[in-house]
């Protein structure tokens, strides 16, 4: 299943290069920065939690630690499951499992059209980055994609029908963790 997983997010990220390509004029992202990273919940299925922990696994011993101590503070300080967190996988303000990163991580900086027809704006854009240039008054004056890249409508896509993958359940990054 993660061969076909691989091959699927493979064809996944040339079609979010294209979105990030064709919205090129309202994306801010560049190296370094990481506020999406910052605050979250996160969501990943069973399917994608697999491959993010190959990926874990393929770090160095250090890094590998240093996760592992994010993810006990912040399972020590989290009081509510639905409190947002900092990605226990962010280490000096880089994603150290960047190629192995679930469906929602590769989204991020994009304002898409969602199945009830409400646009889902990146977070950044209250922090001055993406969409801030074309987004005033709660208003976006420009066209967001229109496909839903929310991740449960991605699961039951075309593109994932076509690799018949099983993505499993779907929680907070952190709680696939005991
Ligand atoms: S989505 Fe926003 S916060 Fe994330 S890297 Fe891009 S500009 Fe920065
Ligand atoms: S897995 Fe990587 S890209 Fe996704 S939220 Fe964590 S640090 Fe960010």
């Amino acid at each position: 299943m993660l061969k076909k997983y691989e091959k699927f997010i493979t064809d996944f990220q040339k079609k979010i290069d294209k979105y990030f390509k064709e919205q090129s004029e309202y994306i801010c992202c560049k190296e370094g920065c990481s506020a999406c990273c910052e605050i979250g919940d996160y969501p990943f299925t069973q399917l994608e939690m697999m491959y993010l922990m190959q990926g874990f696994k393929s770090l160095p011993q250090n890094t590998q630690i240093e996760v592992r101590n994010n993810l006990m503070q912040i399972k020590n300080n989290r009081v509510s499951t639905h409190l947002f967190y900092k990605c226990p996988f962010l280490i000096n303000n880089r994603c150290s499992v960047y190629q192995y990163r679930g469906i929602t991580c590769r989204t991020f900086g994009l304002a898409y059209l969602c199945k009830d027809k409400t646009v889902k704006l990146p977070e950044c854009v209250h922090e001055g980055l993406c969409y801030s240039n074309v987004y005033k008054d709660n208003y976006l004056s420009v066209e967001p994609i229109k496909e839903s890249l929310n991740l449960l409508d991605i699961t039951v896509s075309k593109l994932a029908k076509d690799y018949k993958l099983e993505f499993g359940p779907s929680r907070s990054l952190i709680d696939w963790f005991p």
